[in-house]
């Protein structure tokens, strides 16, 4: 694959908005995933024929790797023994991964998840007790539940100040009991399967819960479940368009689900609800962002590189003033997409000028971010498929594989939809659709 200096860390990355140390770690990255990723990206969905095998050996073969070289302890504070690094280089992890695989940088990503979300509550004990495991050399998963059947993006809502959550988290004593279900997290699943040769096991679940519905914002908080509790259950993994073992999505059952007080992550009232918002959703979208940057740049490279060598009519395609201007199109997305990204990442480190990432203008922001992004990705994938025409159809250039990937990043943690809905409600929130009030007091969802 060809280095188009553009593309490369160091110009790429903005110096107003990260260090020279910042962006020779991304180089290091990408330096792992060009000469590791890259060749085996056909392997991490077990080659054409899926074969689950080679898929889950691949997966947690470079997963451990990845562990190693220490990307999913960059997020965690040195005094845990992690690197204690900026959110600015949890995003270049994020995008210089995504080059190669979405799945495998959302796998690495679910660490800097559950880092952030107890490190938002300044839970040093449970900070404790979970580094060992981030920073020892073993590779662990980790996965973090919100959507119900009832709704994903319903929850993502501000006006429904996380009322309609039916998963439920009543005190007795000195524990929480939890009863609900919840669909689509991942990975997740019974314990073994993810346990091999190179994963050691699953961390366990940071699934979001309410003590009381009609409490609201008061109610909502997020507590941890380990792999092994007694009541926890599954189905088996959903058959889907992408991401087929890096995010094995399933099910969760929580029936009476016991664990101890300590484990509610969020400890003052109103708390919760600005992790779920700011940590879980907010933060979310904006690695999101990052994802989908890595993922649109990795198709731009593969079109580049294709039509210089496809001639058309006596002269290499990209010479061609319309294949021009379109991959003029395609950088332009891509770069407008990381800038953007890039700031509100620095925005992030400034709160006490941008607001805390709980704030309706955060989230809007963050929305932007990723909803540009997607969009940017979107064009991308469609583009470069059109210009290398059935060659970009077909297996063999991994550009159909990006196409299915970016979609679920655009959909997920509310979606394409609900990102619009947030950038309005932090422009002149409160923003609630018509009919809002009559609708929620009929379902009991306010007084
Ligand atoms: C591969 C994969 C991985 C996932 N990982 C996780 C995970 O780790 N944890 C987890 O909890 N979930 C996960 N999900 C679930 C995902 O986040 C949800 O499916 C998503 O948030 C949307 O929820 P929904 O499917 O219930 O859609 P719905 O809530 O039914 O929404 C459908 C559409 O309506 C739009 N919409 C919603 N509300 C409004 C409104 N008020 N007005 C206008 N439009 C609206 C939405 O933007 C969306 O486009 C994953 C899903 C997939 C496929």
């Amino acid at each position: 694959m060809t280095q188009y200096s553009m593309l490369s860390p160091a110009q790429k990355y903005t110096r107003a908005f990260c260090t020279e140390e910042e962006i020779s770690m991304a180089d290091s990255i990408r330096k792992f995933v060009d000469n590791e990723v890259m060749p085996r990206r056909h392997d991490l969905e077990g080659g054409w024929h899926r074969d689950e095998k080679l898929a889950l050996e691949t997966l947690h073969e470079l997963y451990s790797k990845l562990v190693k070289l220490g990307a999913t302890k960059s997020n965690l504070p040195a005094e845990y023994g992690g690197l204690g690094l900026s959110p600015v280089v949890r995003q270049m992890v994020n995008e210089e991964l995504s080059r190669a695989d979405i799945g495998l940088a959302t796998m690495v990503g679910k660490i800097h998840w559950i880092v952030s979300i107890m490190a938002a509550a300044k839970r040093d004990d449970l900070l404790k007790e979970f580094s060992p495991r981030i920073v020892g050399e073993d590779a662990w998963t980790a996965c973090v539940g919100i959507t119900e059947p009832a709704g994903g993006a319903n929850l993502e809502d501000p006006a429904l100040q996380f009322r309609t959550i039916k998963t439920i988290a009543r005190l007795e004593g000195d524990d929480y009991v939890i009863k609900g279900h919840k669909i689509w997290p991942g990975p997740a699943g019974p314990a073994d399967r993810f346990q091999s040769k190179y994963l050691k096991g699953h961390l366990g679940y940071w699934t979001v819960a309410t003590t009381d519905p009609s409490k609201g914002e008061e109610g909502a908080g997020v507590f941890y479940i380990p792999p092994d509790a007694k009541g926890l259950s599954f189905s088996s993994p959903y058959e889907k368009m992408g991401f087929v073992w890096s995010d094995e999505n399933v099910d969760v059952y929580l029936d009476d689900v016991r664990i101890p007080k300590r484990y509610r992550i969020d400890t003052e009232p109103g708390e919760g609800a600005k992790i779920i918002r700011g940590y879980i959703v907010g933060l979310g979208r904006l690695a999101g962002s990052a994802r989908l940057v890595g993922l649109s740049q990795a198709v731009l490279e593969i079109v580049l590189d294709y039509t210089k060598h496809r001639e058309i009519a006596g002269l290499p395609a990209r010479q061609r003033s319309l294949f021009a201007a379109l991959i003029g199109e395609m950088f332009r997305y891509i770069e407008v997409a990381r800038q953007y990204y890039l700031a509100v990442t620095w925005q992030v480190s400034h709160p006490e000028i941008y607001g805390p990432p709980w704030s309706e203008q955060m989230i809007a922001k963050f929305s932007s971010a990723r909803s540009f992004a997607a969009d940017a990705a979107k064009f991308v994938t469609n583009t470069g498929m059109e210009l290398m025409g059935s060659y970009g159809y077909s297996y063999e250039f991994h550009v159909e594989k990006y196409m299915r990937d970016y979609k679920i990043v655009q959909m997920w943690l509310g979606g394409a939809q609900r990102d619009r809905l947030d950038i309005a409600q932090g422009l002149y929130g409160p923003f609630k659709w018509g009919g809002f009030e009559d609708w929620a007091r009929k379902e009991k969802l306010l007084p």
